[in-house]
């Protein structure tokens, strides 16, 4: 084809690794009428001057489904696409300072094992059985990833832009786009070239993605949630003894990351090239005085290598040959950071038919996934595995400029940290505060965000800052273990006990709340919804299905009349599930947001209704799920809904925010415990009620799920999924939700441990925790269907230790019949 284009199915903005591989792919799933437009020459942006390397390692499940598949396609592309590429498969090694780092290794090692990768536990002397330069002496062990190593950026990038040229795609190279409009429900992507119409549109502007981002604004679009930070990396001259080790070896030395000194070490020709992650790092382009450039193509920061003097020193340390050698080239590049280090990958939040795919911090080894799962997204509207973890709409409005600034610095100079359970971040707090926020700290709650949300974990004993005699803990050190126990442990057992045995008031701020409204509503989420919808007067559970039948979201229902219907779903959905409703809500139907208008205080336990009786003049006798709108509790109005995620007796009181701190009070003094997140967690746990994102994913199927009895097939109206859910319940499921008792150790099993029957994989845990309430280990989770009867004995394995695990019979481990729900 000849001549600018003036159509095309997607135009993809930037011909970064991550646009090209997106190109490929479409082409690969049959798009090949499709754009990529690139300002300067491929690789400009951050591509071009990367390291290269390419783990396998992550801790997030999907993330290194996502490297896996990179890795995978990086050692076949060259012969597929007939473009050599200097890929060099080293290898790499991990050292492991301390137990709790190496229980992280185990962790890590187990989910590879699960996704057919094998990494290995190496103690000092194996680590230096490969690595012969590298000092052990205070290192506890390491992790192997054989698939480790590093790859040409710019080759790989050109590789795939072969392979797409091939099938038929267009890259536009020296092509700017400089905006975006709307003609007739199509994009007009308007380049230095002239316009291409296309139905999509994909930002991957790489380090750009804020300028190009902005331009979706008047088309529902936000600020991209990133910024832009430096990375520095140098190379060495050459070192005899690699060149003269490499040649009596044939190969090069493995990857070497000391994450928890946090800098990596490779081979360089035969050189060495050190790369720190830098508490003292740098953003650039974030203050009017350093504004970012037009144009910054091919282009490098000032060296600034007295930043990195202590990892420099700490690495000559465990290399000695490091300090042998002078330095030869440094490489200080612009690296985008969204908040957490992870990319953008999906969906534009608030914008019709455009995608996103930037943010890479390791957008090289990350680009073969992100093509495969983007072009799935674009082309299928969903994707194989769920990608909830680099999903765009994760980050809502409170991911200002200052936000992303504060997260960017942390996450940055944290780039290797754990992430453990209890331990939460300080950097971009108290975003959103609920009226009850100083009640909260002065009850002792130590709190954590969600959603931006700040809502209280546990509460601790006062005088909490060790080493006064009496009180809780709570310092950040404390934090820092994989272990059940901690300094949180007896006071979330007590209040379980509160809950169990008396009542308990948590303030749970930040639950989405939408509503939807005009003629018809109720008609409109029926056909969305696999489940029933609820009568009027009461609150039902739903789930939405894809056109797979999985599971896309979960929220409670009221339907306030045929035209009138709230939802409520989890904070972190917010957009998510907003989006789910608005993309698909017909003319005449409007999907408003009121989250921020309605706390939610949930009373809960044996003694919830003596205790509201006293203070509210709501009919306290009207049965589970029931809805009350009107009447009062401490004399504020509120609305009461019979329900309790802790599984006791309850009621959510839904009141204006600014009513909280009065029922509050009266409840707490009426003789209610504060109780936070994690007690909830425990007691849900106890309940078997899945959480989104852990144990309700786009992964399974809501039939896999256990959620037979929300498949409501015989309903009049059409449901998506609903042809998939019915085949796949006439050939039967082939895996099935469980919750498993398990002979734990000292720590629970963490989202995604390994099931295991023998030596056979069988299935993976969504969830774990302690239950207090029954005194046992409690994991849910999916196995292979012909084991999800109860009494099968399992094991699952817990940072690297097989722990017996026996599947429960299908219904609660705590009040199996929902007697005290009921009450
Ligand atoms: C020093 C350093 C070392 C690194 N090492 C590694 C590593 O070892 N492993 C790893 O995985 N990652 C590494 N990275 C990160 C990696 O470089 C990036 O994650 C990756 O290059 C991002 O690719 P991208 O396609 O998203 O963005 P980019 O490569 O920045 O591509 C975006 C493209 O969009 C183009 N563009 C922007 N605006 C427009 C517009 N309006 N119109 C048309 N085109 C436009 C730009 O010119 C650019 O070419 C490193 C980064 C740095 C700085």
């Amino acid at each position: 084809m000849t001549g600018f284009p003036k159509t095309a199915r997607v135009v993809v903005i930037g011909g970064g690794v991550v646009g090209v591989s997106l190109l490929y792919h479409l082409a690969k799933a049959g798009w090949t009428d499709c754009v990529l437009v690139e300002k300067n020459e491929l690789t400009a942006g951050s591509t071009w001057h990367a390291a290269g390397n390419c783990p396998n390692f992550s801790a997030s499940w999907a993330v290194m489904n996502m490297q896996r598949y990179s890795l995978a396609m990086y050692r076949t592309l060259a012969d597929d696409v007939d473009y050599p590429m200097n890929y060099h498969v080293t290898g790499s090694l991990r050292l492991g300072h301390g137990k709790e780092r190496m229980r992280e290794f185990e962790r890590v090692v187990g989910m590879g094992r699960y996704q057919g990768l094998e990494m290995d536990i190496l103690s000092p002397a194996e680590l230096r059985e490969r690595h012969p330069f590298l000092e052990t002496h205070d290192i506890a062990g390491g992790l192997w990833d054989p698939l480790d190593g590093d790859i040409d950026p710019a080759q790989l990038t050109q590789a795939m832009a072969k392979g797409a040229r091939r099938l038929g795609a267009r890259i536009e190279r020296f092509c700017p786009a400089t905006g975006v409009s709307r003609e007739g429900g199509e994009w007009v992507v308007h380049t230095g070239k002239g316009d291409i119409r296309c139905e999509v549109v994909v930002n991957a502007a790489g380090y750009y993605a804020g300028r190009v981002g902005d331009w979706f604004l008047p088309f529902g679009g936000r600020r991209v949630p990133m910024t832009v930070m430096s990375h520095q990396y140098f190379l060495t001259e050459e070192i005899p003894e690699i060149a003269a080790w490499s040649t009596e070896m044939g190969r090069n030395l493995p990857l070497l990351r000391d994450v928890d000194s946090s800098w990596y070490l490779r081979q360089e020709k035969n050189g060495l090239n050190l790369g720190p992650y830098e508490r003292n790092c740098k953003a650039h382009w974030v203050t009017p005085g350093d504004p970012m450039p037009d144009d910054f193509s091919f282009q490098l920061y000032p060296d600034d290598l007295d930043r990195l003097e202590w990892y420099i020193g700490d690495a000559m340390e465990r290399v000695p040959l490091l300090g042998t050698a002078g330095v030869g080239r440094t490489i200080n590049g612009p690296i985008p950071y969204a908040p957490d280090g992870l990319p953008m990958i999906g969906p534009m939040p608030g914008v019709r038919g455009a995608y996103e795919a930037h943010s890479f911090t390791f957008g090289i080894v990350q680009a073969g996934g992100a093509g495969k799962v983007l072009a799935e997204w674009i082309t299928q509207g969903h994707t194989e595995w769920d990608m909830w973890a680099v999903d765009p709409r994760r980050f809502t409005a409170h991911a200002d400029a200052d936000f992303c600034l504060a997260k960017a610095v942390e996450t940055y100079g944290h780039e290797y940290a754990m992430h453990f359970p209890h331990r939460e971040w300080p950097a971009g707090r108290d975003r959103k505060l609920s009226a009850l926020h100083d009640r909260l700290l002065a009850a002792g709650g130590q709190m954590g965000a969600n959603n931006g949300w700040e809502r209280a974990n546990w509460f601790a004993a006062p005088g909490d800052v060790p080493p006064a005699a009496q009180g809780d803990d709570t310092s950040d050190a404390a934090m820092q273990t994989w272990a059940r126990s901690g300094p949180w442990e007896s006071r979330v057992r007590a209040e379980c006990e509160a809950v169990r045995d008396s009542c308990g008031i948590i303030a749970i701020s930040g639950f989405t709340r939408l509503n939807v409204k005009g003629t018809g509503a109720r008609e409109f989420i029926n056909g969305l919804t696999a489940s029933a919808m609820p009568k009027p007067g009461r609150i039902g559970l739903a789930y939405f299905p894809d056109s797979r039948g999985r599971v896309v979201t979960e929220m409670s229902v009221i339907v306030h009349g045929e035209d009138e219907v709230g939802l409520i779903g989890a904070a972190m959905a917010q957009w998510h599930d907003a989006e789910l409703l608005w993309k698909q809500a017909p003319e005449g139907l409007t999907v408003t947001d009121h989250t921020e208008a309605v706390e939610c205080l949930l009373v809960t336990g044996p003694r919830a209704r003596d205790i509201l009786a006293g203070l509210s003049d709501h009919d306290l006798s009207l049965p589970w799920l029931t809805v009350q709108h009107a009447g009062q509790v401490a004399g504020v109005d509120c609305g009461l809904v019979r329900v309790s995620f802790a599984g006791e007796l309850g009621w959510e009181i839904h009141c204006a925010p600014g009513d909280a701190p009065a029922i509050w009070d009266a409840v707490t003094a009426a003789g209610a415990v504060p109780f936070g997140m994690y007690a909830l967690n425990s007691l849900r746990l106890e309940k078997g009620y899945r959480a989104w994102k852990g144990d309700l994913s786009t992964d399974y199927t809501l039939l896999e799920s256990g959620l037979e009895r929300f498949i409501k097939p015989d309903k009049p109206v059409d449901f998506p999924g609903k042809a998939a859910l019915l085949a796949e319940r006439k050939r039967g499921r082939s895996r099935g939700f469980v919750t498993l008792l398990v002979d734990a150790g000292d720590c629970d099993a963490p989202y995604m441990s390994t099931l295991w029957q023998g030596d056979t994989v069988v299935g993976e845990t969504t969830s774990g925790g302690w239950g207090y309430r029954v005194g046992r280990s409690i994991a849910l989770g999916m196995v292979r269907a012909d084991l999800a009867v109860a009494g099968t004995v399992l094991e699952v394995e817990i940072f690297g230790e097989k722990c017996r695990a026996v599947v429960q019979p299908d219904c609660p481990l705590w009040d199996p019949d929902n007697v005290r729900i009921r009450a």
